[in-house]
Formats: structure tokens, sequence, C-alpha cells
């Protein structure tokens, strides 16, 4: 399977959930924060990396582990599952998304109140605002300034019935960004 069909087959099957209290699905929600994208002008790698940054809540895991107070780390498994198929454009601003909102939380003093309760929630799960030397460390980070914007942008991404782009509309991107179409995700060489 290429890794467009793969991720077709995922939306497919796990689309139509809803987004963690919110009143959007996981697709609404991916389709809106990949339109925010577009609409910044931000280039392929990042439009892919905003459309499947929470392709970790679409692949194994139950649905209510915020509510019982466990994080799954939905960051790391959708970076992770991410890295075979694309570079570090798309898979590392999505490994970063969750401490971008802890940095948000501890350097933009409006930011904790501009955040769902959903949101406010997880933050505790997820480990809570940063320190001074993780923001330090954060800043540091090669993907930080990627993994901010794709952040402001899944934070708005919860708009109940907003008409967006469906997700045919980023196969050429998906196609792009990734590692090359001759790559193969089942474990089969993409090697000549
Ligand atoms: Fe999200």
């Amino acid at each position: 399977m290429t890794i467009l069909e793969e991720v077709l087959t995922l939306f497919d099957r796990r689309g139509r959930d809803q987004y963690h209290g919110e009143s959007v699905s996981q697709t609404e929600h991916a389709l809106q924060a990949a339109a925010l994208a577009e609409a910044s002008g931000a280039a392929d790698p990042l439009v892919v990396a905003a459309l499947l940054h929470d392709v970790g809540h679409l692949l194994d895991e139950p649905e209510d582990l915020a509510e019982r107070g466990v994080d799954g780390h939905h960051e790391e498994a959708g970076a992770s599952w991410l890295a075979r198929a694309f570079g570090p454009a798309v898979a590392e601003p999505v490994r970063l998304h969750v401490a971008a909102k802890r940095y948000l939380c501890s350097t933009d003093p409006s930011y904790l109140g501009e955040l769902s309760e959903a949101s406010v929630l997880s933050l505790k799960v997820q480990g809570g605002p940063l320190g001074d030397s993780e923001i330090a460390a954060f800043q540091a980070l090669p993907y930080a300034a990627d993994a901010l914007k794709l952040r402001r942008w899944d934070d708005a991404a919860k708009v109940p019935g907003l008409v967006v782009p469906e997700l045919s509309r980023y196969r050429s991107q998906i196609e792009s960004a990734s590692l090359g179409a001759e790559r193969r995700t089942d474990g089969a060489s993409g090697d000549l």
C-alpha cells in the first residue's frame, strides 16, 4: 500500500470518530487544520503535517485516554508513523505539536485562556506548561517554528460545520511531500 492509500484508509476507518471532547470529527479537524495551513501560504510538507498532525489518534488508541488521566503520546506515535514515508519537515512539527502547546502556555499569557476546555484538560496529562530550561531547549529545535504555526492551526481547527476542501484535495501534496512515489510502506524496498 502506498502512503497515500494508507492515509485514505485511516481516515475512512477512523475519521468519523469525534475529535477529543470537541464538536468536530477527526476528519473535520484535520481538514480545517490543513485549510488554515494552506491559507497561510505554508509549503507542502507543512500543509501535510497540519493535515496529519493527529494521525496518532487514528492509529489504534482508546478514545477516552485523557478523560482517564492517561497520555497516549499520540504525537510520538503519529510522528513515528509518518517518518516511515515522509521527511522531518512533515514528521517533526507533528512530533512537537504537543510540546508547542506546553511552550505557548508558558510564554504567551493569553494562550491558556484561548484553549478549549478539552485542551486544558489534556494539558495536565501532557505535563503542563514547560519550565525555563525546557523553553530554551524547545526554541533550539530545528522545527520549533513550524510546530508553533501548526499548533495555532490545530487550536483553531474546531469549528462545527465549517465548509473546507475535502481530503482528496491534498493527494498531490501528500505525494509530493512523501519520500518517493516508488517507496512502499508495507516493508517492500523501494530501491532499484
Ligand atoms: Fe489536533
